[in-house]
């Protein structure tokens, strides 16, 4: 590079990009110093470590300590700052087998036996099992606080685990990648069975969860850092919507946001930041359709040929109208985690190729016949169009939305329902336009239908909080079981 190009100016918002990659630079550093670090295990014997019940439950192989056994915790007894942390970095090297759970906790006590009461399970699990209880909650949880809700790791593979406390901030590291971050608010809310979740000082534990559950666990290090730094991160605002959020995250309710865009500057760092920051887990869309982004294979190949992507967030694709699927091949929609369209986008009785957001494009004509008209057209496009999720569903043009609830009759709604439910398409529950009704999600569930959320931002301000989805949680009763996963 010449001398030229490096002195020119920046403005502001590169020289603010610039200075956090310098303490990203700085972080970086501290963190390689390789002498900072001081082991946990030898590689050879559980000296320094200490078992509750059923000891039998660990063993050593291959330099690591492998879970294999009914339930038992294994608590770091050892010298080393006399088994009692404040600020640290830990890391270590850990191996699953599948569907195995486990955990790491943090400024934990020993206690005889029993699901360890002190500190925080930092999550073990790389894939859930079937059954009436599905565990959501993945590798890199902050378990029932901040989770994770997309599985980062294969089974069968070492990956690197490191979690770092300062002050109130707790972060986990997945192979070098940020997965959660939680800052303790002064007044902390739990709910009764993890009262005990909170940061004081103490030991690492590893959990042997039950015989199905083999995990191993190497190159165990610590890095005791200052008592005295601040606290980095930033803790909840809104403690009345984070009872919510820690309610339904200790629940196993997944939040996750399967219709996001990187839309109006935000990048997809800021993104992920802002997921975090509630413990949901991000979809990020690209749409793809005529004058909505790419509008041929081609283009749509060659971004595809260039995506990198990013183990915490999936990645889908916005189907916009009709004509999409003679648009694009069966190859590239295949390339993403799943697909999704809306009824936003259709040809009328008249001849009419309508946007039904954009008022120059919307000719509604007789409301009664436009209903029956976009009623149709859900029905052809759930039943017709490879698709995984029906979004924006329900949205009426602006001059009759506030007819709502008069125009989604009980004949309509349960004709979009039936659809859903012998198509298996999922139903968005979207958040910008806090639509389905109530009444409408509730007839859905009914029928068995499944179910996402969706915010659908227009920018880079609105990716919100999931306000809709959350009351809706509530009012109409949804669970877990309710919602649909990618791959299902
Ligand atoms: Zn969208």
């Amino acid at each position: 590079m010449s001398v030229e190009k490096k002195t020119k100016t920046y403005p502001m918002k590169n020289m603010k990009i610039m200075a956090i990659a310098v303490l990203a630079l700085a972080l970086n550093a501290c963190t390689t110093v390789a002498d900072d670090w001081i082991s946990l295990f030898d590689g050879e014997t559980l000296e320094g470590w200490t078992a509750n019940e059923s000891p039998d439950s660990w063993k050593i192989e291959e330099g690591a300590i492998v879970t294999a056994g009914v339930r038992s915790h294994l608590f770091y007894s050892g010298d080393v700052m006399e088994h009692n942390f404040n600020n640290f970095e830990f890391s270590v090297d850990v191996k699953t087998q599948p569907e195995a759970n486990s955990g790491i906790y943090i400024h934990t006590k020993f206690q005889d036996e029993g699901w360890p009461y002190d500190g925080y399970e930092c999550q073990v699990l790389n894939s859930s099992g079937e059954g009436d209880y599905v565990e959501h909650k993945m590798t890199g949880s902050i378990y029932a606080i901040r989770n994770v809700w997309k599985s980062v790791t294969p089974d069968n593979e070492w990956f690197n685990y490191r979690i770092v406390v300062q002050g109130k901030t707790i972060q986990t590291f997945i192979n070098g990648e940020i997965a959660a971050e939680y800052t303790e608010p002064d007044e902390v809310y739990r709910p009764e069975s993890f009262a005990g979740r909170l940061l004081s000082t103490g030991t690492f534990a590893f959990q042997c969860h039950d015989p199905g559950s083999v995990v191993a666990y190497k190159n165990i290090k610590v890095k005791p850092l200052a008592d005295d730094l601040p606290t980095p991160g930033t803790p909840p605002a809104d403690l009345e919507f984070e009872k919510k959020i820690v309610d339904l995250s200790s629940k196993n309710f997944p939040l996750i946001d399967f219709h996001t865009h990187l839309k109006g500057g935000i990048t997809r760092e800021e993104a992920l930041a802002h997921a975090r920051s509630y413990g949901f887990t991000y979809g990020i869309a690209v749409n793809c359709g005529i004058k909505m982004g790419f509008e041929t294979d081609d283009s749509l190949t060659a971004y595809l040929d260039a995506f990198e992507p990013t183990p915490y967030a999936w990645h889908a694709m916005q189907a916009e109208g009709r004509e999409w699927l003679d648009l694009f091949s069966k190859e590239s929609r295949e390339r993403f985690d799943y697909a999704f369209t809306d009824a936003m986008t259709w040809t009328n009785s008249r001849g009419v190729r309508q946007r039904l957001w954009i008022p120059a494009e919307t000719d509604i004509g007789d409301p009664q016949d436009f209903m029956d008209q976009l009623t149709a057209q859900i029905v052809k496009i759930v039943t017709t169009e490879p698709i995984d999720i029906y979004v924006n569903p329900t949205y009426l043009p602006g001059p009759i939305a506030d007819q709502y609830d008069v125009l989604w009759t009980d004949e309509r709604i349960d004709q979009v329902v039936k659809a859903l439910a012998e198509s298996g398409v999922a139903l968005e529950i979207n958040n910008r336009n806090r639509i389905p009704s109530a009444k409408f999600i509730t007839r859905a569930k009914e029928a068995g239908v499944i179910f996402t959320f969706g915010t659908n931002n227009g920018g880079a301000n609105d990716l919100g909080r999931m306000d809709y989805a959350i009351e809706i949680i509530d009012e109409c009763g949804l669970t877990p079981q309710d919602m649909w996963f990618p791959g299902n």
